[in-house]
């Protein structure tokens, strides 16, 4: 068998500690998982199961890297988020052997062009555009669970120019990540390789050209992404 012309490159994350890169196969991501992240969305956040949304795999993009301003958007937001690595298949897991799945952690950024995110929301139209778009989704390297153990809390920040912007910990995460992990499996085959955006707490906002963000979750280190322009 050969392809008509060569497939595109596996999309990966770099792998703390290793030269290894985690091969990426989707990015689920979940929908205002802290409570005063859904009160700024306006949305009353104890009312509301969690949702999730997707990016395609190629939208990573590795810590330190320089991005575009992406095309057809003028609010360009950032929203920092605990991602989770899955590194074993699994369909209907209980909460209490979720955290079996998980390969490892990093910090990402759920990347969104929030003007079409909000124009799709209001046209009952899907988020894609406003959320999968090239390059949408910075991550950092993977720490595996094996060096890291498991992330149950711990402050995740984010800076833009070096001004906070979001300042929360882990521990406020709405649905955790056994929850997450257990609600997306009943719905999904998860799948080796399969990361999870686990969702953003408040401060979002613009990021413009020639910006800096800067993305830290205690354990996990910092990573670096900037707005090219
Ligand atoms: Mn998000």
């Amino acid at each position: 068998m050969s392809f008509v012309f060569d497939p595109a490159p596996a999309p990966s994350v770099a792998v703390a500690g290793s030269a290894d890169r985690f091969p990426v196969r989707r990015i689920f991501c979940v929908g205002r998982n802290y409570a005063a992240h859904a009160r700024e969305m306006g949305k009353d956040p104890d009312r509301e199961p969690p949702f999730f949304f997707l990016k395609p795999a190629d939208a990573v993009v590795d810590d330190g890297a320089t991005i575009p301003y992406p095309p057809e958007t003028a609010n360009l937001h950032y929203e920092a988020e605990l991602i989770v690595a899955i590194g074993k298949a699994g369909s209907d897991i209980a909460p209490e052997d979720a955290l079996e799945y998980v390969w490892g952690y990093g910090i990402g950024l759920d990347m969104t062009r929030r003007d079409l995110q909000n124009a799709a929301k209001d046209l009952g139209r899907p988020w894609d555009w406003g959320k999968g778009f090239d390059r949408s989704a910075p991550i950092g390297p993977i720490h595996p669970v094996a060096s890291v153990g498991h992330i149950e809390s711990g402050r995740i920040w984010l800076a833009v120019d070096g001004t906070t912007k979001q300042d929360s910990d882990i521990s406020k995460l709405i649905w955790p990540i056994p929850d997450v992990i257990s609600i997306a499996s009943r719905s999904m085959e998860l799948r080796p390789g399969d990361l999870i955006m686990t969702g953003t707490p408040e401060g979002v906002g613009p990021v413009k050209p020639g910006q800096t963000m800067a993305v830290g979750i205690e354990g996990l280190g910092e990573i670096t992404i900037r707005i090219g322009g």
